[in-house]
């Protein structure tokens, strides 16, 4: 999302960017998603705004300004952004070229006919949480596991509201989106791996769900099977640095909020929109830009970094019990 964004923003800049994405076309992994005000500048410059809005459910509506956020189908905002740009797919960025004084001025892609050598004035890596690229330019990457697991599910019925969430008495949480074909819920949980995660089975996770959260009932109906419940452990991410000449991380490559914060792709978006501007008043510039972009961005993205209330929790970490009735998995 941030990498087509960022695409379609250089575009409008003038510029003629190369974008390589490892997956075939066409192919996203679907989610429950909410897009926060955060992304909607971009997104309207590029001009996909409107159609998202129209798409999804309001959050938060306000009778004189758009909402706080949207619950839009997660594949919308994809679909969108894939009309009219061209993309490399099924292309691995698996190597960074670099010149005599260490400057990165390409990269090497696995593609379908073997691998191929792209130069490039500016190598943006919009590559995701894992960002190879981000690995492969050797930035540093604090990585702060949160003391609870999530626990998700995912339901082809919408809910009666776009959105619900609860604190629990363990300052963990428990929320509810609903867009207009689907809904999808998370809580904090306990970090037990996902056997024990999952064990309790398919009611227990929906009589929880309907008790602690009753605004997910109607959602629930669509959860059938606990394929449709999943565990994860998220972490969350921050990079020191951002750039290197020849070189720039932005998104969920540079920085990863928590499950309740909403706000990672919307934050990533915001990076696309700076870094494209800084480019265009540095043309002939890249790593004066990616400098620029670095100090335009820093005082907008690290307060959300600091605020996170999932890193709030590591610090407060054992130190409260949740309730009994809220404890999950269940106690026998
Ligand atoms: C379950 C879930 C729910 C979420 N809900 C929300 C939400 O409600 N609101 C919100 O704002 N955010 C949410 N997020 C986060 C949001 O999805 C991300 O912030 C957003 O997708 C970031 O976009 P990105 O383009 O930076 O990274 P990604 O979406 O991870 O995209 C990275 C792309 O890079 C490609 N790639 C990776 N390695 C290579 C390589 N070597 N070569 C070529 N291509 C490569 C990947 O295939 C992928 O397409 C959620 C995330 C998850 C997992």
């Amino acid at each position: 999302m941030v990498g087509m964004t960022m695409a379609h923003l250089l575009r409008r800049r003038g510029f003629e960017p190369i974008v390589l994405e490892r997956m075939p076309a066409g192919h996203y992994i679907p989610r429950g998603y909410m897009l926060g005000f955060q992304g909607y500048e971009p997104l309207e410059e590029v001009g996909v705004y409107q159609e998202v809005r129209d798409a999804g459910r309001p959050i938060a509506p306000r009778p004189d300004q758009p909402p706080v956020a949207v619950a839009v189908r997660f594949g919308a905002l994809i679909e969108a952004l894939q009309k009219d740009l061209p993309i490399h797919n099924e292309h691995t960025v698996k190597e960074l070229v670099k010149d005599d004084i260490d400057r990165v001025v390409g990269v090497v892609a696995e593609s379908p006919d073997g691998d191929v050598t792209m130069e490039a004035d500016l190598v943006i890596a919009c590559d995701g949480t894992r960002s190879p690229v981000r690995e492969m330019a050797g930035f540093e990457a604090d990585i702060d596991v949160l003391p609870e697991a999530a626990l998700a599910f995912m339901s082809p019925k919408p809910a009666d509201t776009s959105f619900a969430m609860d604190y629990m008495s363990d300052g963990g949480h428990i929320g509810l989106l609903s867009w207009h074909e689907g809904s999808a819920g998370w809580r904090s949980c306990a970090r037990v791996g996902e056997e024990a995660a999952l064990a309790p089975g398919l009611d227990a996770v929906k009589e929880m769900w309907a008790r602690l959260l009753p605004a997910s009932k109607s959602a629930l109906e669509g959860v059938t099977s606990m394929d449709q419940v999943r565990y994860s452990e998220p972490a969350l991410l921050r990079c020191p640095e951002w750039w290197k000449p020849g070189v720039v991380i932005i998104g969920d490559a540079a920085h990863f909020f928590g499950p309740e914060t909403g706000v990672s792709s919307g934050i990533g978006l915001g990076d696309a929109h700076a870094l494209a501007e800084a480019l265009s008043q540095n043309r002939d510039d890249p790593d004066a830009a990616c400098h620029l972009y670095e100090m335009w961005r820093m005082p907008a993205v690290r307060p959300y970094e600091a605020n996170d209330p999932g890193r709030q929790r590591i610090l407060v970490a054992d130190s409260v019990q949740a309730k009994p009735e809220e404890r999950w998995p269940p106690e026998a």
